[in-house]
This record gives structure tokens, sequence and C-alpha cells, in this order.
């Protein structure tokens, strides 16, 4: 596709971001691609069915008048769903199906997940009706690898969704945490699709975003009622990146309806970058509540489990691209060098088959190390967890947690709650008075003085940032 296609439609997507606001753009738009331009119009595709026709009848104006705003020349625009597996860059365009954004386009072999087994049409009108956001038909259980680091947590969304109406609920909330691109969103989304296809019970898929929008939304529209009404006429709740969740009214709001669903018996599933104890903007109440039900955390994806998500994957693929196939070396140097995340995995196999299709050459290893150049990133720091900071120093020093917790005074104790303080201001993201907070709740002035009071040993104190050093290493390792 020409260049200046592409730059036409960054500058688009960004006047369109401009005029829908942040939030809506990343619930409709987010995952909008464009397919191509030729005569007057513009090819945009998106993952399910369900936001397209969401965008047909919400947005479709809108897309128009900012493409017109970019290019005078464009006339109208289509709207198709991609390929449920891989996307359609070197796709022949009869294939593609188009629809015209005023028609409804037949989009039938679309609306598929990895195996190919079409998704009732009616649970996505089931989602909408409640508002939910959009799902994609690929992340369901039977694209979901599971490995040593997801096992509990693909064990315990599985039994959610197998619940039926009048079973005990067994944890709740369900509570997935993990860092970027380790599967989230596919678990969440997969217990949504199950779950509903069951019919045993209503689950309702909602980002943080969108449940602060379609809250704020209501609000606006002093429907308030209407919409907890509609929360509590739901069987399952699913919240995904919950970090994002702000606002004082929102948390507050956020707070009531996890407690009614809960104590109605309801299930709550929620994801997050974190574990509940890191959530700083949540008061403790919430926090407490969340870490009341199941909590696991995912790791990060293992050298075997990439392979068998990278293998996955092409066999997906070749449904609809017979002729792909990426040798298992290829694979294996792919699992091995492109470790960062699922959606680095996906990319780089976007990439070889939008190579091959293009040049019509057989994938090879030197083709794999060329395109995946720049998707070979040094590993992502770990997430490091003040607990773990705590535990760690304290067994260093041999005290105990408790001890770094407490309020004693003697040296022994002073010294390593200093320096797990400063590890924690130096290691993560909290500010000042969570670690306060997290340190048997003191003011933040004391984490200042004790950071800086390390700070200032370190440099003249060889042993001391000796043995910083080691247990930098024992954390990040
Ligand atoms: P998160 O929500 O944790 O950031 P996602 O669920 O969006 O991560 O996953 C990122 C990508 O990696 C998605 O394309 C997802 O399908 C894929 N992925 C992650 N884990 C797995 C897995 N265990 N099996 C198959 N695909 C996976
Ligand atoms: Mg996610």
């Amino acid at each position: 596709m020409p260049n200046d296609d592409q730059e036409s439609w960054l500058r688009v997507k960004s006047r369109l971001r401009s005029e829908v606001g942040d939030d809506v753009f990343s619930s409709w738009f987010a995952r909008m691609d464009l397919e191509g331009l030729d005569d007057g119009g513009v090819r945009l595709s998106v993952p399910t069915r369900f936001l397209k026709s969401w965008i047909q009848s919400h947005y479709a104006e809108k897309v128009l008048t900012c493409w017109q705003a970019e290019r005078n020349e464009v006339g109208r625009i289509e709207l198709i769903v991609r390929s449920a597996v891989l996307k359609n860059t070197a796709q022949p365009k009869a294939k593609i199906e188009p629809a015209a954004m005023n028609g409804h386009g037949d989009g039938r072999h679309m609306n598929g997940n990895f195996a190919g087994r079409p998704i009732p049409a009616g649970d996505a009108a089931v989602h909408e009706a409640l508002g939910g956001s959009p799902l994609d038909a690929r992340l369901t259980f039977d694209s979901f690898v599971v490995g040593r680091s997801n096992t509990l947590a693909q064990a315990a969304a599985k039994q959610v969704a197998a619940a039926r109406r009048n079973d005990p609920v067994l944890f709740n909330p369900l509570y997935i945490h993990s860092g970027v691109g380790l599967g989230k969103t596919h678990l969440l989304q997969s217990i949504t699709w199950a779950g509903n296809a069951a019919g045993e019970r209503k689950v309702l898929y909602l980002t943080a975003e969108k449940f602060m929008y379609g809250f704020v939304a209501a609000l606006r529209a002093q429907n308030a009622i209407a919409f907890k009404e509609a929360l509590r006429g739901i069987g399952v709740l699913v919240i995904d990146d919950l970090q994002f969740l702000q606002g004082k009214s929102t948390q507050a709001e956020f707070c009531h309806t996890l407690n009614a669903l809960i104590d109605a018996g309801r299930q709550v599933v929620i994801a997050s970058d974190r574990p509940p104890s890191d959530l700083e903007s949540l008061d403790e109440r919430v926090r407490s509540r969340l870490a009341g039900g199941l909590v696991v955390e995912m790791g990060a994806l293992g050298e075997e489990l990439r392979l068998e998500i990278l293998k996955a994957r092409v066999q997906a693929a070749r449904a609809h691209h017979p002729t792909f196939d990426v040798p298992l070396p290829v694979l294996a140097y792919i699992a091995k060098t492109v470790t960062h995340n699922g959606r680095d995995l996906e990319g780089a196999l976007n990439r070889l088959l939008a190579h091959s299709k293009l040049t019509g050459q057989s994938v090879t290893l030197e083709m794999a190390e060329r395109e995946v150049k720049d998707l070979i990133r040094p590993q992502e720091p770990k997430r490091v967890k003040i607990e773990d900071i705590q535990r760690i120093v304290a067994r260093q020093y041999n005290v105990s947690r408790s001890d770094l917790l407490s309020s004693r005074r003697t040296a022994n104790v002073v010294r390593p709650r200093q320096v797990a303080m400063y590890l924690a201001k130096t290691l993560t993201l909290r500010s000042l008075p969570e670690i306060g907070r997290r340190f048997g709740g003191r003011d933040h002035t004391t984490v200042l003085h004790a950071v800086r009071k390390i700070e200032g040993l370190v440099g003249n104190d060889v042993t001391l940032s000796e043995e910083i050093e080691l247990l930098k290493r024992q954390l990040q390792e």
C-alpha cells in the first residue's frame, strides 16, 4: 500500500480521536485498519462483526467526513470484517467481500474463531444491548494455549465460564493479573464467549474505560438507575484493565457495583496489570474485597509456550492462506528471540505472512531474521512488587517482614527498613505516600528520609552498595 495512504490514515485517525474523545476512540476505532484506497473509496477493516455493525450505525458519517477532510476525493467508505486469523494484508481483493457502509454485507466467513467455528450472531446482539465492550471472535478458549505460566488462570476461567446459574460461587471475584500481552484479555473474552454460548448466565464484558464511559454517560443522561439495573440483570461481570479505572465517583460506583453483585451471588471477573494491593487509587475496602476472592498471577510466556502459540497461529492462518508455511526452525527462532509478549509473536507472524504473500517466496530463516529484527527487544524489566522487596530484604538481613512494617526503631531493623523503602522507590513506580502506606502506614516524609539516607550512604559504603546490587539482582531476575 502506498506510504502516503498510510500517512493519511494516521491523520484521519487522530482527527477521529480528537472528535470523539479518547474513550470512544479506543473502544471502537483502536483496532480499525486501512485495507486500501481506490476510485474514491476507502476500505477499512475491523476484527469483529459486532464492531462493524456498531460503527456503521453510529459513526459512519463521522468516519467519512474525517476522511474527506484529509482527502477530498473520498466519496464512500467500505467497512469489512477482517479475516478471523491474520490480517488480509496481501489477500486478493475479490476474496474480501466488501460491504458498503450503509448496506449489510454478508460477513459469514469472517465471523469465526480460530477453529473456524461460527459464533452465533445473537451473542453479539445480547452484548450490544447490554452495552458491553467489543469482543474479538478470535479470543476463545480454543485458541488459548495452556502452559506453565497460565494453567491456574485458564482453569479458573474455564470454571467460571462453565458454572450454572444457581451453582455456588467458588471464588469471587476472580482476579487475574500479569504484565502486558500475556493473555488477560484473551482469557476474559474467552469467558464471555463461552459463558454466553452456554446460555446459563449473561456475561457482560466491559473495559474499565467502558465502565467509566458508560457510567458517566448514564449519569449525564440521568439514567444511573437504568444502568445499575442493567448491571444487576447480568450473571457474570467481566472487567478488563481495572488499573485504568479513575475518578472518585466512578470508583465509588465500582465499589457499589462490586458489592452488590458479589452479595447477590453473581460472579465478578477482573483483569489488571497489577495485584489488588498495588491499585493505589482504589480505597482500602475495595482493595481488600478484590483480594478476597481468587487472585491469580500469569507469568511471562516461556519459550516452550511461545513456540506452541506460534504453531497454533500458523495452523489457524493456513485455514485462510493454505500455501502459508513456516518451517519449524523459523518458529523456534521466533520463539527464542521475540520474547516480549503475545502481541509481538502475532506481529512477527503477520509480517512473515505479508512478506511471503507479496513476494511469493517461501518463509526462510533469513527472511525471519530480517522481518522480526525490530521486535527483538531487550527483556522487559520485570514487575517488582513491594511484597517481594520486603520479603527478600527481610531474608537478606535476617529479620521478619513484620519487623520491617513495625514501629521498632532498633538499628538492626531500621537499616533494612530503609533499604527496602529505597528499593521500593527505585524499582517500582509507587509514590512516596503509597510506599509509606505499605510500610505499616508511615508518613511520606519518613520514606523520603530513608531514600535520601541510603542514597547518601551507597556512594561511600562499599559493603552496603554491594548488598543493594545483590538485592536488585535477586528482585529482577
Ligand atoms: P493482555 O490483555 O494480558 O495484555 P492479550 O490477551 O491481549 O494480553 O494477549 C496478547 C496477544 O497474545 C493476543 O493476540 C493473544 O491472543 C495472544 N496470547 C497471549 N497468551 C496466549 C495464549 N496462552 N495462547 C494463545 N494466544 C495468547
Ligand atoms: Mg488486555
